[in-house]
């Protein structure tokens, strides 16, 4: 069932499950702490979803990220467990009854390769084409900038391959900051996770959905200490996340998780000094 808000019909499209290091997942938060919520595999690694975020409002079809895409050899689909097996785009496209040739805007949260990995596809003769063929892909130019000369930290969450067929398609839109992509639909900006992140909100009626992306990226991130230590700025991340949080729980808003293995979205509320989940919400 999508869930509403307003004019709005919102999907979870989700490109299958991925795995990464549980101690990278929750930075300085010990594992005895985070294994009661997530079990590691015998490499350490915790089950993470590649949820996206499908809009549609009448033929305006917009896509928040695309997941990890298919274009990964044996050793990678090792490595971060990549698994098509119960879910991919197509499918979950068809369940939204939504074809590709359809999607009039993505929304690129930044250009890590578990965001965007979605945005090319084999074609025929083994060429390599975009997905969406028809949208124009807005990103923020300090992503984009940041994407060719990342840090000895972040250079290996980025794969040239991908923003390279992007910038040939030449339907990539850099963006400036906070923007109104359409009455309803805002772009703001976090400067935590990466150079340039940008999250989404999605408003009508009375409803708010905020898609969270790597700024709050499961449940269990809700906690204000439980940060990532892929973050480039771990403080400033905690500083954006409870600011956030505290608007959503004053305000009822429902957040959107992209790789919260269970949970799509929920409200939250304050309880104690921290935010915790107030009601899961299936979409
Ligand atoms: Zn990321």
């Amino acid at each position: 069932m999508p869930l509403r808000a307003g004019k709005f019909e919102l999907h979870e499209v989700r490109d299958g499950t991925f795995a990464l290091d549980g101690g990278a997942m929750f930075g300085v938060v010990p594992r005895v702490l985070w294994e009661k919520k997530f079990a590691p595999d015998d490499r350490n690694r915790i089950t993470l979803g590649l949820r996206c975020l499908l809009v549609v409002d009448g033929k305006r079809k917009i896509l928040v990220d695309c997941g990890i895409g298919r274009r990964w050899d044996a050793k990678h689909v090792d490595m971060y467990r990549i698994d098509h097996s119960q879910l991919d785009l197509d499918r979950e496209l068809a369940r939204a009854k939504v074809k590709r040739e359809e999607i009039t805007d993505v929304i690129i949260t930044h250009l890590h390769f578990d965001h965007v990995g979605g945005l090319t596809r084999e074609g025929g003769a083994g060429q390599v084409e975009m997905s969406f063929p028809n949208a124009t892909y807005h990103l923020q130019r300090r992503n984009w900038v940041w994407a060719h000369h990342a840090s000895e930290k972040d250079a290996g969450s980025f794969r040239a391959a991908t923003y390279e067929a992007l910038e040939r398609s030449g339907r990539l839109h850099l963006l400036e900051g906070a923007t109104e992509l359409c009455p309803g639909v805002d772009i703001f900006v976090s400067e935590g996770h990466t150079v340039g992140l940008q999250l989404v909100k999605v408003s009508d009626g009375d409803r708010t959905v905020v898609f969270c992306g790597d700024l709050v990226p499961t449940t269990a991130h809700l906690r204000a200490a439980w940060v990532m230590a892929y973050d480039l700025y771990p403080l400033t991340t905690i500083e954006e996340k409870k600011m956030l949080l505290a608007q959503a729980a004053e305000e009822g808003w429902v957040l959107f998780f992209e790789h919260d293995p269970g949970v799509a979205a929920c409200t939250v509320k304050e309880d104690q000094g921290e935010v915790v989940v107030n009601e899961a919400i299936k979409v």
